[in-house]
């Protein structure tokens, strides 16, 4: 599926699917059919004993199988994540499939995105699914379990290291998923530190507008992606056919997107660090601002690990989150903002931010999250600077 190994990331998002192009059209098409003729000669007409592996890019016949717009979007993703990969309805039906695919007896979990806890309790109604917590020692995962690690991890930013739970997996024969959501290609490859699958809630940055779900799973193993391709079609969890054409023309612009914006929060997150420790800030500074008002800052660009700069070298991904000096504070800030709109979700190119309480109740209800876009990096700091003001005015 990935004839462009060799070209960068950014040619391979614009070509990667070239072969898949049916028409004369520079941009691709958008196919709604659910359905598709059979060939004419009545020669040709040979019942399908395998639908997957006889489907060659050309030979459509029902959407919830196989559709034009989907497989164009797959083989850039496989292209661009270095393995098979297979797309979804959403984020969490991707995490479902891997889970269905692997039914494992236990499954090791951080945290993290409250979603993907909902999908672990469906699954243990029906197979009695045990919940570990990432953490747990290494003997109580067995043969055939999972380590579900997200990193960065929602909503902090922070980084784990994906190479120390890929050997813990593995050294029990367990399987590691990688909910590499926060950090998509140019910014972190899961697979060169031994994960197994590599899971992504596309809704975000691969989608990157703010106007579409879907999800993603790669593997490196054609046999998993041949049996997630039947499952799929069992269990019909397929992105639609204006999605998935609305995905293949956003991962045209991924790279710019997400390095962009990776920068942009980098620059800000060091910008408010260095103003939140600065000693003894002058009266009506900026610094002193800040220090009035927040009390932390959680991103990867913060934290000092030896292993962080090798996962993540180009970059530390464009959400962060921060805790401020009160509930009230947080709950405010939002309000007062002119630039970050107040709504959950990440990844489009409209910088967010989220008083976190709202959608997770787990989390420090003075904790917000921001998810940085592609506005001008100091627009969005002086428009966090002008909140921050008329938060401590008290206006
Ligand atoms: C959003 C998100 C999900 C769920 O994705 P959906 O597309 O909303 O189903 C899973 N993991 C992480 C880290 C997310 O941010």
């Amino acid at each position: 599926m990935a004839p462009s190994e060799n070209l960068h990331p950014s040619t391979q998002a614009l070509h990667a699917d070239d072969f898949l192009n049916l028409v004369a059209d520079v941009a691709p098409p958008i196919h709604l059919s659910t359905t598709f003729r059979f060939p004419k000669e009545p020669e040709n007409l040979i019942p399908s004993e395998d639908p997957v592996d006889d489907f060659d890019g050309t030979n459509y016949v029902y959407s919830r199988e196989f559709a034009p717009n989907a497989t164009r979007f797959e083989a850039v993703l496989s292209s661009l994540l270095k393995g098979y990969a297979v797309s979804y309805s959403t984020g969490l039906a991707a995490l479902h499939a891997a889970l269905v695919l692997l039914n494992p007896k236990r499954v090791s979990v951080g945290e993290g995105y409250h979603g993907s806890h909902e999908v672990i309790a469906v699954v243990s109604r029906l197979s009695g699914l045990e919940k570990l917590p990432l953490d747990c020692p290494d003997d109580s995962l067995g043969e055939g379990d999972v380590i579900i690690l997200e990193t960065p991890v929602n909503p902090l930013g922070t980084a784990f290291s994906i190479k120390a739970y890929a050997e813990k997996a593995h050294a029990r024969g367990a399987f590691l998923i990688v909910d590499s959501t926060f950090a998509p290609p140019s910014l972190q490859d899961p697979f060169l530190w031994g994960a197994d699958f590599v899971m992504h809630s596309g809704s975000k940055y691969f989608g990157g507008h703010s106007d579409l779900l879907c999800g993603v799973l790669v593997t490196k193993r054609k046999d998993w992606q041949k049996k997630l391709f039947e499952d799929r079609l069992a269990l019909g969890n397929v992105m639609g056919n204006m999605e998935s054409w609305l995905g293949l023309r956003s991962l045209r612009t991924l790279d710019i997107r997400v390095q962009r914006a990776s920068e942009s929060s980098g620059k800000l997150v060091a910008w408010l660090h260095k103003a939140q420790t600065a000693p003894s800030p002058e009266a009506n500074s900026e610094e002193q601002l800040v220090q009035m008002v927040l009390k932390h800052i959680h991103h990867a660009s913060l934290q000092n690990e030896p292993w962080l700069r090798e996962q993540m070298p180009n970059g530390f991904g464009p959400v962060f989150s921060i805790v401020l000096q009160s509930e009230d504070f947080a709950r405010v800030l939002p309000s007062k903002l002119g630039l970050f709109q107040h709504a959950t979700s990440l990844g489009g190119a409209e910088s967010l931010i989220e008083w976190r309480a709202l959608s997770d109740s787990r989390v420090d209800r003075k904790l917000l999250r921001l998810s940085v876009g592609l506005e001008n990096w100091e627009d969005l700091k002086n428009d966090l600077m002008r909140g921050f003001k008329s938060l401590v005015e008290g206006r």
